[in-house]
């Protein structure tokens, strides 16, 4: 590639990438995508590793804004609830509601990325694999790739966390930017099928092996195996800096997680040989420069997994700006101001609400009082549906925006723990004042926030 015009160029052929892509294509516009890996429908990029995600209400909607539900679910598997491991291998199963109607989908994200590839270039979309952005003259409209400058009207960043597009802004004093990391990395490692193809565990749930300072977690795929996710601290005396022999990695399964070991015949090898990820919280402030740039998803507002919504809140901000778009036709800088002004409070809700289920899963998880908070919530979502909805419900199961979530869980938290005082179990609450609390609390704040989406919380 040498020098080549177009008049948008998406840098970055992820999910979002992709999806907006579609989107934008869709609107008539001609999209080149960008991408700097080989085509990983041709070369294996994740050198056979099996990373999933679960695709969740915010998600599903965006897929439905392109007409690709139908063909995105069919290659998922739905999950249904949480299936909780103890250290003696006990199974406490709790499910995402009371009448199953409410399910995640775990879904492969190379398969997924795979196929919205493959859906934008049937949109017309054209891809340009092997090109990866190096610099960039915005106010010219000129990127620099690896294998060439392309001139360009206006530029899409989704080129992840580490975003070379945010970078470049940053360098140009156009944008701020900060990336926090966690103390803890993961680690993706496989529970096989059984020879027969079925499933080891339960098929239809998230297994959690919840264990403080570290956690272990599997999503079923659709071949029979459970890709397995391992959350530990990257240094100490247990830690990913430790776990570095054979018999350092089985011991400690088997001293944690000894009802998965059982389960995994390849794990030291794949322990030792699959990568450590990071995991880290991207802010920057603002996401767009005039109405020559904009980022998008993880460029914008990278969050640590323990919400299971980095995807999905980048396939929203996809939704909001055609939204945004059908408001305002030509006129990119009222566009991306109010795409920036709409997503970034739910950017940062959703990246802070993120890090607190890290830490309430490392420090309280064993906490008797948490756990009765936790199962009084329950109680009051079954005994009154259509006036409390989890936070979780709120993020997992409706498009009310996470920023709203996030304040009505705060709200939350208070009523539970007036609740929770001097009772020993759940059905010990006095129903009446619940009741009370929640209309005195929380209702008004639902009705001037968000009373369309309550009142329709799953849009799938
Ligand atoms: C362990 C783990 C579990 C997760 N689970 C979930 C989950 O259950 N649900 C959920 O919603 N999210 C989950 N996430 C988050 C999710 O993976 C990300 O939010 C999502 O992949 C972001 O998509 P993206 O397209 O913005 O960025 P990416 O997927 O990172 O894609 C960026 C693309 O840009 C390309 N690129 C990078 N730099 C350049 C460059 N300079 N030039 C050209 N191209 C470039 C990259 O090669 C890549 O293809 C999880 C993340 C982790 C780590």
């Amino acid at each position: 590639m040498t020098r080549r015009e177009c008049d948008v160029a998406i840098v970055g052929a992820g999910l979002v990438g992709s999806l907006l892509a579609i989107f934008l294509q869709q609107q008539g516009q001609r999209v080149r995508l960008f991408e700097k890996r080989p085509d990983m429908r041709v070369d294996d990029v994740d050198g056979g590793r099996s990373i999933n995600l679960v695709v969740t209400s915010r998600g599903i909607h965006a897929l439905s804004q392109v007409g690709l539900k139908e063909k995105i679910l069919a290659i998922t598997t739905p999950v249904y609830g949480r299936m909780i491991h103890d250290v003696q291998g006990e199974l406490i199963y709790q499910s995402y509601s009371k009448d199953n109607t409410e399910c995640n989908y775990s879904v492969s994200r190379s398969q997924l990325n795979k196929e919205l590839m493959t859906c934008a270039e049937q949109a017309g979309v054209e891809i340009s694999f092997g090109c990866e952005l190096e610099d960039a003259e915005f106010d010219k409209g000129v990127l620099t790739f690896s294998e060439g400058e392309v001139h360009t009207r206006r530029v899409y960043g989704t080129d992840g966390s580490g975003s070379a597009v945010r970078r470049i802004l940053a360098r140009q004093k156009h944008l701020s930017d900060r990336i926090d990391f966690l103390p803890h990395g993961y680690k993706e490692l496989v529970i096989p099928a059984a020879p027969d193809g079925s499933y080891l565990m339960e098929k239809e749930a998230l297994h959690i092996w919840p264990r403080g300072h570290h956690m272990l977690m599997a999503l079923p795929n659709q071949d029979g195996s459970f890709t397995v996710t391992l959350y530990l601290a990257m240094e100490g005396d247990v830690s990913f800096a430790t776990l570095n022999t054979s018999e350092r990695v089985t011991s400690y399964f088997h001293t944690h997680y000894p009802d998965a070991i059982a389960r995994m015949p390849c794990l030291t090898t794949d322990f030792l040989a699959n990568p450590t990820g990071l995991l880290g919280t991207v802010w920057a402030d603002p996401w767009f420069y005039q109405d020559k740039v904009a980022l998008f998803g993880d460029a914008a507002h990278g969050v640590v997994p323990f919400f299971g919504q980095g995807m999905n809140a980048g396939f929203e901000d996809c939704t909001v700006f055609m939204e945004a778009m059908t408001k305002y036709g030509d006129d990119y800088s009222a566009m991306f101001a109010e795409y920036y002004q709409i997503q970034k409070p739910n950017g940062d809700a959703i990246a802070r609400m993120a890090i607190a289920n890290f830490i309430e899963m490392r420090d309280h998880v064993g906490d008797p009082r948490f756990l009765l908070q936790k199962q009084v919530e329950a109680l009051l979502g079954r005994t009154y549906p259509e006036l409390y909805l989890s936070k979780y419900s709120m993020v997992t199961h409706s498009l009310i925006p996470y920023a709203v979530a996030e304040q009505v869980g705060e709200i939350q938290k208070d009523i539970l723990e007036q609740l929770c005082q001097g009772i020993k179990q759940a059905e010990d609450i006095d129903l009446e004042k619940a009741k009370e609390l929640i209309a005195q609390k929380l209702t008004p704040l639902w009705d001037a926030g968000s009373g369309d989406l309550i009142s329709s919380p799953n849009p799938s």
